[in-house]
């Protein structure tokens, strides 16, 4: 490809509306524009590295056995009405785009295929005779995320790699699920990547176990809680750990304390002299289903630790979802909410885990009991101090029994960076962040049940598939990359999935034997498989050099004054390393290095004259 016919447009000041790094060189670099709020084009240069990225996803997929499909994206109702996720994936908070069809027929457009392909699992599969087997696409995906942003890194529109695979049984499914994580570090590591696996939240997808893959670097936006000795490593959502001992609570008897203005626990630890882990305070959220009340949720936790809420929202769904149906958000409860329930004033700021039902009572939209939940470090807490539930007081000394409650221990803290690790209590989790770019599930029976994806077992027996999907963001992926990769000059793509391996830049088009050599070496470069780009426009040779560095080819090869004497200048684009090579090498000595580059080797190129 020449430049000069590459549409190659690119900006010379940072995008406004870019905040992270990677965001504004892909928009800079010309390879990719805004049409709406999280819906990019991907211009001709990212078009490439999204298909080279795509080529090594097959190749690793398709060698674990994987069938490549197109399922549709547009995706009856009925289907996510039968597995119970059309409510949760419509409603509240819900990120699917839906619409009516000129019959007022209701459609999803695709967030995620289970659904779809459990349906056709059902239709095509009979027999343990034709298992395992594992179908993938890769697609655009539909996302009405609440917060679109950073560019393709969460995107409403993008492209994902979506796999599933269909067992007789429990263990042939985690011997693929095996497959899929050594597939993925294969696939992460050709694409250049650093990545790293961590335990994971299942999230609205659903199953048992789920292990995710952070590109790490600092714009990603989950954090990563791991071990130095290398053994754990979770999502925050998801880590666990033991919290730090509460400091106790020195002797002395039961008390009321006047505590005017003290509503926060800084305010009350730094008046009279308390630790945050001497108290219980108490969060009022209420939680929203598909299907009856509302519920009004008391949570108990150690003054000084931090609700998680995804942790919050599977206990919720395994108490009451069976009743209610889909959990559909969970908000905390305000002064203006009690008003709106017709209910009196709640004792904000001086709340106890003892406050009572009747404060419901009448409650317009509201179930008039809370649910108490409580978390074990606050649930274990022997005398402890916390709200009198009114007249800017605090009761001081109190035990569980004193309150007549005898709260169940749940795990409802995020762990934090400084914990200590469950496995381990010498080791301490240490924080990063991360950009997810993979995601794989062992998900069960949930959606064969649901949707009657059932076989003949070999012993004759009917009986629900069991299932794992398998997620790859490839143009999430793409921008990780440039996050991990790229220095003040522009991007510097990795061999394996640069949109073009070299290029080759004429220092001065006036000069007829530069000319000569460059167009020659594009010939025997092409001729020799190299993704090689020609640069042949008549600019300054300085302009030609920054708009290479600014779109992160990994190669440039300038033919400049040494070309009448048959040499040419090889510059490697991460660390700027340059020689001097003759033109006649290249074929023996750059072209094997590009060729294993490309398969995710690393090698040296020989020292000059070395290689022939
Ligand atoms: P996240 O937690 O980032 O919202 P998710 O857990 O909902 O992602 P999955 O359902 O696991 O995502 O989807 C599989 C993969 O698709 C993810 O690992 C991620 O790489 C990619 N992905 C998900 N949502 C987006 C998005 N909005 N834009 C770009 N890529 C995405
Ligand atoms: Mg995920």
């Amino acid at each position: 490809m020449r430049v000069s016919r590459l549409l190659l447009v690119t900006l010379r000041d940072d995008p406004a509306e870019a905040e992270i790094i990677s965001h504004k060189l892909l928009l800079r670099a010309g390879f990719i524009r805004r049409v709406g709020s999280g819906i990019y084009a991907y211009l001709p240069l990212l078009w490439r590295v999204l298909q080279k990225i795509s080529a090594i996803v097959r190749e690793e997929v398709n060698a674990v056995g994987g069938l490549e499909t197109l399922l549709p994206q547009l995706q009856p109702a009925e289907l996510w009405e039968r597995s119970g996720r059309w409510a949760g994936y419509t409603a509240g908070e819900g990120i699917m785009f839906h619409l009516l069809d000129r019959q007022e027929r209701a459609f999803g457009l695709g967030p995620t295929h289970e659904e779809v392909i459990t349906t056709i699992a059902a239709d095509l599969l009979r027999s343990y005779r034709q298992l395992p087997v594992c179908l993938y696409q890769i697609q655009t995906k539909f996302r009405d995320e609440i917060r679109p942003r950073f560019g393709l890194m969460r995107g409403r529109e993008f492209i994902m790699k979506d796999a599933y695979s269909f067992h007789a049984d429990e263990e042939d499914l985690r011997r693929t699920y095996q497959d899929f994580d050594g597939a993925y570090r294969r696939i992460f590591s050709r694409c250049g990547l650093r990545a790293v696996a961590v335990e994971a939240d299942s999230g609205a997808i659903g199953g048992s176990a789920s292990q995710e893959f952070m590109v790490t670097a600092e714009a990603g936006e989950d954090l990563i809680l791991a071990s130095p000795d290398g053994r754990y490593a979770a999502n925050q959502e998801r880590a666990t750990s033991r919290a730090g001992a509460a400091v106790p609570l020195p002797a002395g008897p039961f008390r009321v304390l006047a505590t005017p203005g003290q509503s926060t626990i800084q305010g009350l630890c730094s008046a009279h002299g308390f630790d945050p882990s001497q108290i219980v305070k108490v969060l009022l959220l209420v939680a929203r289903f598909a299907d009856g009340p509302d519920q009004p949720l008391l949570i108990s936790l150690r003054g000084d630790q931090q609700l998680n809420d995804v942790k919050l929202a599977n206990v919720l769904t395994a108490r009451l979802g069976g009743e209610r149906g889909t959990l559909l958000e969970v908000e905390p409860i305000n002064p203006e909410q009690v008003q709106r329930q017709g209910l009196a004033p709640l004792p904000f700021g001086y709340l106890g885990p003892q406050l009572e039902d009747a404060v419901l009572a009448g409650a317009r939209d509201w179930s008039t009991h809370f649910l108490r939940l409580a978390d074990a470090t606050a649930a274990e807490l022997e005398r402890f101090v916390c709200g009198a539930n009114g007249g800017e007081a605090h009761r001081v000394g109190v035990s569980w029994s004193d309150l007549g409650l005898k709260p169940e221990a749940l795990d409802l803290r995020a762990a934090q960076p400084g914990d200590r690790c469950l496995h381990d209590v010498s080791q301490v989790l240490v924080a990063s962040r991360g950009i997810e770019v993979g995601h794989i599930f062992q998900l069960g029976r949930k959606y064969s049940e649901a949707l009657g994806a059932r076989f003949t077992n070999e012993a004759g027996q009917e009986e629900a598939l069991w299932m794992g999907c398998y997620g790859i963001g490839v143009s999430r992926l793409a921008q990780a990359a440039v996050e991990q990769h790229h220095d003040a000059n522009g991007l510097i793509w990795p061999v394996a999935i640069a949109p073009f391996e070299l290029i080759i830049v004429i220092a001065n088009g006036q000069e007829a034997a530069q000319v000569a050599l460059a167009e020659q070496l594009y010939g025997d470069l092409q001729a020799a498989g190299v993704d090689v780009l020609l640069d042949d426009r008549s600019e300054r040779a300085g302009v030609k050099f920054k708009d290479a560095d600014l779109i992160g080819i990994p190669w440039r090869l300038v033919v400049g004054r040494g070309a009448a004497g048959g040499t040419v200048e090889l510059v490697e684009r991460a660390g700027g390393a340059k020689q001097e090579l003759p033109a006649a090498e290249l074929a023996a000595t750059l072209v094997p290095l590009l060729l294993a580059q490309r398969r995710g080797l690393a090698l040296d190129l020989p020292a000059q004259g070395e290689g022939a």
